[in-house]
């Protein structure tokens, strides 16, 4: 029985969504939400451009994306998607010849507006090689940058205009018969785009990726985004997200987990619930979960760990979690384990045993995994 059955008040009805491929990676039709930040070094720059991409990865990027601006981004891609662990979508503006050379280079998808592109000839071309190379598009809408025409017709960017601009590049696509496409339409308003992505959810069965742009900075994207991105996705609208932010493209990855992980939508590592401390805390709450961010980061295996200064809410919060630790004596507080008080702990003592206990427990878990994964497969042989 799943948590939502048992909970139903946290149930999200996803919207149903064709799937397409990003490489090895599903998007839409009921596929895990999948999260993709972006580059920022030259992307000429192979070595550089690669460790971004693997430490995106590291932090979770299921998907990356890479300016592909000039001819020599794209002689480059071909090495970055030969080494990269994951699928590469090649951004392109304006130039079809660098869609093509992108296709050509093995980019899973193709980040392009079919309509500023050029004439119908150069868009066919476009598509035959992303068709030619097992290559997806994301058409991707940006209220700041709305067709003339557009502007004209409903005055300034609104939903509808980036609705109607999106609808008309799915025809391009439509019309030559492609339709291995996602689509966004991103603007850096909130509300522009929540109501953008919720009319072109209505209008369209392709997958969705969510995005507010230019949402600003480390904390101001990510409440921007968490608003934007976890109302939509609360909603049921979304199968893959990017969160912009001027920080480092790791911080994008992480904060796109969060938001999923709040909604319960993805599980990935520690999911740390702690206090915000007061008068009453038998530790230093927030000097230790600092601490435990940091050295619990490299854990994969969704687990849940609470970390509350006192037994006002300790007890309670380390009923729903794996492992809890609640203050409360004189220099000492006690271990919970699935729920239940299991001993106690000194609190100077305590950073290093919590890590042991989260790394064990996750070695038993993906130990379990394996087990399931090695008895699923034999199943069949043992019944020939
Ligand atoms: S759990 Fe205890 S220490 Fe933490 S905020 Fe509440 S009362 Fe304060």
């Amino acid at each position: 029985m799943s948590h939502t059955q048992v909970r139903p008040w946290r149930h999200i009805e996803r919207r149903r969504s064709r799937r397409i491929m990003v490489g090895s990676v599903p998007v839409g039709g009921g596929a895990p939400i999948s999260v993709q930040t972006m580059t920022n070094t030259p992307t000429a720059d192979v070595p550089a451009t690669l460790a971004q991409i693997r430490a995106a990865a590291e932090a979770g990027a299921d998907i990356v994306r890479v300016s592909t601006p000039d001819e020599e981004s794209t002689a480059a891609l071909r090495a970055i998607v030969r080494e990269s662990p994951v699928p590469i979508v090649a951004d392109i503006h304006f130039h079809y010849r660098r869609a093509i050379e992108a296709a050509e280079a093995g980019a899973a998808c193709l980040r392009i507006n079919p309509g500023n592109i050029g004439s119908a000839e150069r868009v066919r071309e476009v598509i035959r090689a992303a068709r030619d190379h097992g290559c997806s598009i994301r058409i991707g809408v940006n209220a700041g940058s709305l067709e003339r025409h557009l502007l004209e017709r409903y005055g300034e960017p609104c939903p509808e205009a980036m609705v109607q601009s999106a609808l008309d590049h799915i025809k391009l696509l439509e019309d030559n018969d492609f339709h291995e496409f996602k689509i966004s339409v991103k603007a850096s308003d909130v509300f522009l785009a929540a109501a953008a992505y919720q009319a072109l959810a209505e209008a369209t069965d392709a997958p969705l990726h969510l995005g507010i742009t230019e949402a600003g900075g480390l904390m101001t994207g990510t409440v921007k985004s968490a608003i934007g991105l976890g109302s939509l996705l609360w909603a049921g609208i979304g199968d893959t997200i990017r969160v912009s932010l001027s920080a480092d493209p790791v911080e994008e990855v992480r904060v796109g987990f969060e938001i999923l992980k709040a909604l319960g939508l993805r599980h990935r590592g520690v999911n740390i619930i702690s206090c915000p401390s007061c008068a009453r805390q038998g530790f230093d709450v927030i000097r230790t979960v600092e601490i435990l961010e940091k050295r619990l980061a490299h854990v994969r295996t969704p687990l849940t760990l609470s970390i509350i200064g006192c037994v006002v809410n300790g007890p309670g919060e380390a009923l729903m979690t794996d492992i809890g630790f609640t203050g409360g004596g004189a220099g000492h507080g006690m271990v919970y384990l699935a729920g239940r008080q299991s001993h106690r702990m000194d609190n100077d003592r305590m950073i290093d045993h919590i890590v042991e206990l989260v790394e064990a427990k996750a070695a038993e878990i993906e130990a379990a995994r394996a087990a399931a994964r090695v008895a699923a497969e034999e199943t069949p042989q043992a019944a020939e």
